[in-house]
């Protein structure tokens, strides 16, 4: 990987690399680093999301001008509409921006449970439409007839038969006269026959949580040519699974869906006029080109389906049906940018000056610091070899009870101090061997933010975002990384296979702030983000800019303080609060002046966020003695 870090893979041109940094391509090109200093200098500390809704909007126009020159170019006489599908970002700060920024497109919302249906039917503009899928309750199918009745263009999907038979009975509850009946748009979801590829394939197929098979589909709808509703079926819908990889299952899904829809409005639907292809247009996460993540690009997928649609509905001989679409991911993951800061190397302490040497040493470890000393550019490989050779033995001596701890840990300084000189002397020079032992010896980098709440999808699924340094780009990284997270959990560590690792800087955290990106993080992670440890969802900044380009910081919300996130979980707060002043003020070790300086400071740290909170001097006064 180069110093660029996959950015054109992976980038769409958002982020450029000036000089050392990278930096927002729009507007005044603002370097991340000097938003993220910004942000610092009003006293926020630990990880922060930036949420930049331009890169959003910049989506939308994507999606919507795809498929609009799609359906002019050949000739379409349907709609193309859309909706978010929120499960995939419910944050109001994301919400409110798509909305607005969507109105333009008559851009909708999509709610998958009651919460959410809530969130659509406050937010979609009244004649933007409003699409709800999942399973549904009766509490549930009534809110959306009350979306109906105010005026929303609202389509319930049944994903099974007893959920028809739930909207007649609202149906006769909310409209006592069939004639001025108003309610919303019924939409089908349909089993798939074909299944998609991919993590999430699960979402399509027979053997799918949703959906109705061919004898429901035709149950479904003389239950509604009975009941006289027939003219209340608008859509049939379907959803293969997120992160579709490839292009040909998705053909194929169209191909059946295509068909049912002609097939109904063959028999007599005459209102059927959408058809809903739910989400799975992909996002390209990957840093190196071997593992590319997706087969298509946004204007093979709005072809395909303009034309299989056009396609199917001439040989059928019915009316083009107006096409909806779901994407969540390709609409949502650019806009939001994870900034971590790096708060320790941990091989910093493999440094000369922690080396306990004594008077007398067993003669192998004078035999490392011998080689240490005397390693050169001719000798390199040679003396690696010796120094890896001599540290099997080291560790077996003090496992036989040969050796002291003193002797191992001058080992382990002398022999990583001899492969960092190695892969110093020999730089490009290095053989393959001297690069996989590089990449073997991965730095652990301790950042500040956990995995589990900003990554979960790492942690869950072994998805991977891009990662990079958001500076000293212009330096050569030359230590290959791994991450850690402050979580107390084993699982909270990224590591990279040796063949596409994460090369990253070595710096000194005692002298400079080291701070690393987290890319195309806006899809699913923030609200799949778990409290693991009890972090909570990092401090959010949004950033927009102004016609002059110049760019702007709003609507910061500070991550939850640590009362905050106890009393969501609960706790009886108030009686927390109580026993830790109680024990202050019954504890014999101090007088009253120190308990008061006591409760000042407890007061003060319960107000504040539960991220590790380091400063520079503060980091390096912890770090004359020995670190951890
Ligand atoms: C999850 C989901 C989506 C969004 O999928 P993306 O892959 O994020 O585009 C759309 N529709 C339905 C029904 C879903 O369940």
């Amino acid at each position: 990987m180069s110093k660029e870090y996959g950015l054109s893979i992976w980038g769409e041109d958002n982020f450029i690399i000036d000089n050392d940094t990278i930096n927002v391509n729009y507007g005044s090109k603002p370097s991340l680093l000097e938003i993220t200093q910004d942000i610092r200098d009003m006293g926020y500390r630990g990880p922060i999301l930036l949420r930049l809704p331009h890169l959003a909007k910049k989506q939308l126009q994507r999606l919507f001008g795809e498929f609009d020159r799609a359906c002019r170019e050949f000739g379409y006489s349907g709609k193309f509409k859309a909706v978010f599908p929120l499960k995939v970002n419910q944050y109001p700060e994301f919400v409110d921006a798509v909305t607005t920024l969507g109105k333009e497109y008559n851009y909708g919302l999509e709610a998958g449970s009651k919460a959410e249906l809530i969130i659509a039917m406050a937010k979609t503009p009244i004649g933007s439409p409003i699409t709800v899928n999942g399973f549904k309750d009766k509490e549930m199918i009534a809110l959306c007839f009350i979306a109906a009745k105010s005026g929303h263009d609202i389509t319930v999907t049944i994903e099974g038969i007893n959920e028809l038979v739930t909207i007649l009975e609202v149906f006769k509850e909310f409209n006592h006269d069939n004639t001025h009946a108003i309610s919303p748009k019924i939409g089908m979801r349909i089993r798939l026959h074909s299944s998609g590829i991919g993590t999430w394939a699960k979402s399509g197929g027979y053997s799918s949580k949703f959906g109705l098979t061919s004898t429901e589909l035709l149950e479904a709808y003389e239950m509604l040519k009975r009941e006289k509703l027939l003219d209340r079926l608008a859509m049939i819908h379907f959803h293969i699974g997120s992160q579709m990889s490839e292009i040909g299952p998705l053909k194929k899904a169209l191909r059946e869906a295509g068909n049912i829809y002609a097939e109904l409005k063959k028999r007599g639907a005459a209102n059927l006029n959408a058809i809903n292809i739910g989400g799975g247009l992909a996002v390209e996460y990957s840093q190196h080109i071997p593992n590319e993540s997706r087969n298509y690009s946004i204007k093979e997928f709005a072809n395909d389906v303009v034309f299989l649609m056009q396609e199917i509905s001439r040989s059928k001989g019915v009316k083009e049906p107006d096409i909806f679409t779901e994407s969540g991911r390709f609409v949502a993951s650019s806009h939001a940018v994870l900034i971590a800061p790096v708060l320790e190397l941990f091989s910093q302490e493999y440094h000369e000056r922690s080396l306990r040497l004594k008077e007398k040493n067993p003669p192998l470890i004078q035999e490392l610091f011998d080689l240490y000393r005397a390693i050169n550019k001719n000798n390199a490989r040679e003396y690696l070899h010796d120094a890896l050779d001599h540290m099997e033995s080291l560790l077996t001596l003090f496992d036989l009870g040969y050796i002291d701890l003193e002797d191992r840990s001058n080992t382990e300084i002398l022999v990583h101090l001899i492969v960092k000189r190695a892969i110093e002397l020999l730089g490009k020079n290095g053989t393959k061997e001297l690069k996989r032992l590089q990449n073997r010896i991965q730095e652990k980098y301790l950042v500040n933010f956990s995995i589990f709440q900003s990554l979960p999808d790492f942690w869950g699924l072994g998805q991977n975002f891009p990662i990079m340094p958001i500076h000293k780009l212009s330096t050569k990284p030359t230590r290959s990384a791994s991450i850690w997270d402050i979580t107390c959990d084993s699982d909270g560590e990224i590591a990279f296979n040796p063949s596409s690792p994460l090369l990253l800087h070595d710096i000194d955290v005692e002298e400079e702030e080291y701070f690393l990106g987290f890319f195309l993080v806006g899809a699913y992670q923030e609200v799949l983000g778990m409290r693991h440890n009890l972090f909570t969802h990092p401090t959010e900044a949004v950033v927009v800019f102004d016609d002059n380009g110049e760019y702007h910081i709003k609507n910061i919300i500070e991550a939850q303080n640590l009362i905050d996130v106890l009393d969501d979980l609960d706790y009886d707060t108030g009686s927390i609060d109580k026993k830790l002043k109680s024990i202050i003020e019954d504890s014999h070790l101090i007088d009253d002046a120190e308990k008061q300086e006591l409760l000042g400071k407890l007061y003060l740290y319960l107000s504040e966020n539960s991220y590790l909170k380091t400063i520079l001097s503060l980091d390096a006064k912890m770090k004359k003695g020995s670190k951890r």
